[in-house]
């Protein structure tokens, strides 16, 4: 049930927007609950090496330092997941275990990579096998690079990939067919071109190759998924966000709110790009206005 309690700030999740949001509102002296249902994305980035001033940082120690500073600033943490949120006057914020009145929210939940059907990726996931080009896309530089997918995107990728990166790639798509004028451009790249189910990655502490269901084995050091990603956004369901002309992500003005009023979307939940250094700007952001807003009342 809502306690007497109210808070100037619930913030939900402890990923780099949510710690942000939550260091600079602890800082303003503020009232801030942090609900974080742990293990995000972040925390399964292994190798943060475009973070100004970190020559490499894990994804969790950025967590980990991020929640003590924070806990600091007097921000009280807990572990739940949230299961609704839902505003009449206050923002009322529900886990499975109790109810949070505040006025204002900063939503910071994250997102989730599809995953192909790969036996064995995840012991790759981070140090050879990737998601995120502008995450990962530089550590492929000179690479034998396989990239896995299953669109039109893909192929674009491709492309791009090569300019970027390494001229050694190859492209599997599952069972997509690109158009012709796509296919010759491949070919005029260079780029070889395979359809087939991936089954395993080959290689023991680094990846020598992918296996494919009909036996076939593509030589490969580097594997690029590209099967996009879901929102960690259940708990919005009841609210009617406005979204993108997709229907996807939720648009948001510069101060990050979204078309709730006092209800901030931080990360890659909204219209922006992902990284960590921009879901921390995000977060920053939506704290100053969401004080310059409790200092109004
Ligand atoms: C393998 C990998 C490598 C990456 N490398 C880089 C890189 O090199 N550089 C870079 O800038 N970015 C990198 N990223 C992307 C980066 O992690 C994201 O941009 C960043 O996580 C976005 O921040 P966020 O605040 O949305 O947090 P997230 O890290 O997504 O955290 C969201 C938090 O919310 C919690 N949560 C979700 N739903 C609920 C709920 N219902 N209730 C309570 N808590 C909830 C999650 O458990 C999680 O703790 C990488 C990502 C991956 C997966």
């Amino acid at each position: 049930m809502a306690g007497g309690e109210l808070y100037d700030c619930t913030i939900v999740g402890a990923g780099p927007g949510g710690l942000q949001a939550a260091i600079y509102l602890g800082r303003y002296n503020r009232k801030v609950l942090l609900i974080d249902r742990g293990g995000g994305r972040t925390w399964h980035a292994r190798h943060i090496e475009n973070f100004l001033t970190q020559p490499v940082i894990t994804g969790a120690e950025i967590i980990s330092r991020g929640l003590e500073q924070a806990r600091n600033f007097n921000v009280e943490v807990r572990k739940g997941t949230v299961t609704s949120i839902t505003k009449e006057g206050h923002f009322e914020v529900s886990t499975a275990e109790a109810v949070f009145r505040s006025q204002y929210v900063v939503v910071s939940s994250g997102v989730y990579d599809n995953f192909p059907e790969i036996e064995n990726f995840r012991k790759f996931l981070g140090t050879s096998f990737f998601t995120c080009v502008d995450c990962d896309g530089y550590r492929t530089t000179g690479r034998k690079l396989l990239l896995v997918g299953n669109s039109v995107y893909t192929v674009r990728l491709a492309f791009a990939m090569k300019e970027m990166y390494t001229s050694d790639i190859a492209l599997l798509l599952i069972i997509f067919d690109p158009p012709e004028d796509y296919r010759e451009a491949l070919a005029d790249e260079g780029i070889p071109l395979i359809k087939g189910r991936p089954l395993r990655i080959i290689g023991e502490d680094r990846i020598e190759g992918l296996e494919l269901k009909d036996g076939r084995v593509i030589p490969c050091e580097m594997i690029m998924s590209n099967f996009g990603f879901k929102l960690n956004n259940a708990f919005l369901a009841g609210l009617d966000l406005k979204r993108d002309a997709k229907g996807f992500k939720y648009v948001t003005n510069h101060h990050y709110e979204s078309s709730l009023s006092g209800l901030y979307i931080v990360g890659p939940l909204n219209t922006g790009h992902d990284q960590v250094v921009i879901a921390a700007g995000e977060g920053a952001v939506a704290a100053i206005d969401i004080n310059h807003r409790l200092l109004d009342l």
